[in-house]
């Protein structure tokens, strides 16, 4: 009797163990019981197996947590991304922001004036489409801004380092947390992007991208996409070398390569292949599974890959853009480590392979973010919030500058 009772025990126990490991699975990924024969032809493992559980645990820990503490921001007037103007200005707060300070960073950037609802700039700026790209948005917003002066750097790289050199107020499109710039809507919104051969202009103006990829994205259906890993872009930076040398060695995972850009001399320049020819962002919808990389600073790419509701692998958390702090990782995108292997990346692919619901969440969270909080208009709402806040904080009513000229539509 006594062993009866004991075998039911551990009977009872083992089957209480497994259906609860596959209650936290099934609840986890939101498994409806159909499987589609595409599910099939990717998962690799069984995903209720125990190699699958221990493997992927940490994964799906990781996703968890991040739902556990993710909170909705509120999407009206551009307030999704209001904690990261607070967070830029926040060291000018306390003293204010004096003429002279002004003064010293003028050699960082191209120096703007409003004064009177008028836009002046320095005769010369340094990328003259980068310009044009800015004074859009604040030609649009002229009649809302009170009188200021402001350097902007059109460069890609940041100009006010935390930790050395000369401190003032900076307008940089991209940082990481080494500099003290104040971050802006890059030009790339609307003109100045990189230009390739399908973009010889460059990349063109967001409010179109935004309408065409949105479209797709909806219209071609997840079970629909092709189940693999795609990447086109040049070698802007080596963090992309391992994807690529991934997909040289498992095509059937990845299809990740090289293009020309401007400094091409060589197959040197493309990780010694030829280069691949460029592929367009709607061709970059037919797939599943995107890589978003740094390039010199944050890439543009970003905010176009997640528009295709595909999944979006986003490489290295250096490197931001003002809208980037909104989305957040394993709710919206897969975070990658910037030093990941080769056989860490195919880790995190496969694994995304065999949770197919789970990825096809996060897919449509970072689809939904972006559409919801990156408008033509939250941009220029940015700027707007942004250069009065700013304007607050300047502790001298700015003189027209003579050496300016006047910037009209
Ligand atoms: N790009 C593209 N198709 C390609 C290669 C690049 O649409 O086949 C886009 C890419 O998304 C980025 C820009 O062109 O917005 C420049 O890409 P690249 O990789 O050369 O440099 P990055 O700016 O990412 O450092």
């Amino acid at each position: 009797m006594q062993f009866l009772l004991n075998h039911f025990n551990y009977t009872t126990c083992f089957y209480l163990i497994i259906s609860l490991i596959y209650h936290i699975n099934a609840t986890l990924s939101n498994k409806s019981s159909q499987q589609t024969d595409q599910d099939c032809a990717t998962e690799k493992i069984n995903k209720y197996s125990k190699e699958a559980n221990t493997k992927y645990i940490k994964y799906l820990n990781l996703i968890q947590d991040a739902r556990r503490n993710y909170k909705h921001c509120n999407t009206n007037r551009c307030n999704c991304h209001a904690p990261v103007m607070a967070h830029d200005l926040k060291i000018f707060k306390e003293k204010g922001i004096s003429e002279k300070q002004v003064q010293a960073v003028k050699s960082k950037g191209t120096k703007y004036q409003i004064i009177n609802h008028k836009l002046y700039r320095d005769s010369n700026c340094m990328f003259p489409s980068r310009c044009a790209g800015i004074e859009h948005f604040l030609l649009e917003i002229l009649p809302q801004l009170p009188d200021m002066e402001f350097v902007v750097n059109t460069r890609d790289w940041p100009q006010i380092p935390k930790k050395y050199g000369i401190f003032g107020p900076v307008f940089s499109f991209s940082k990481t947390d080494e500099y003290n710039d104040i971050m802006y809507p890059a030009w790339a919104f609307w003109e100045g992007g990189p230009a390739i051969s399908l973009y010889p202009r460059g990349i063109g103006r967001w409010d179109t991208h935004r309408q065409k990829l949105g479209k797709l994205g909806n219209s071609t259906k997840w079970e629909d996409k092709i189940p693999k890993v795609f990447f086109r872009g040049s070698r802007t930076c080596s963090e992309r070398d391992p994807l690529i040398l991934l997909s040289r060695e498992n095509p059937d995972l990845v299809d990740a390569q090289y293009t020309k850009n401007q400094a091409w001399k060589s197959e040197v320049d493309t990780l010694h292949a030829p280069p691949a020819e460029e592929v367009s962002f709607e061709k970059h919808c037919n797939y599943k599974y995107l890589f978003n990389f740094r390039g010199v600073a944050a890439s543009f790419r970003f905010k176009h890959i997640l528009l295709c509701k595909s999944l979006v692998f986003h490489v290295g958390n250096e490197w931001q853009e003002f809208f980037y702090p909104a989305l957040k990782p394993w709710i919206h995108y897969i975070p990658v480590d910037a030093k990941a292997t080769k056989e860490q990346l195919q880790e995190l692919i496969e694994f995304a392979f065999n949770y197919d619901d789970v990825a096809k969440e996060i897919a449509e969270n970072g689809y939904s973010m972006i559409w919801n909080n990156l408008k033509m208009k939250d941009v220029g709402c940015y700027w707007k919030k942004l250069l009065k806040k700013y304007a607050g904080l300047l502790n001298y009513k700015p003189s027209r500058d003579k050496t300016l000229v006047e910037i009209t539509n």
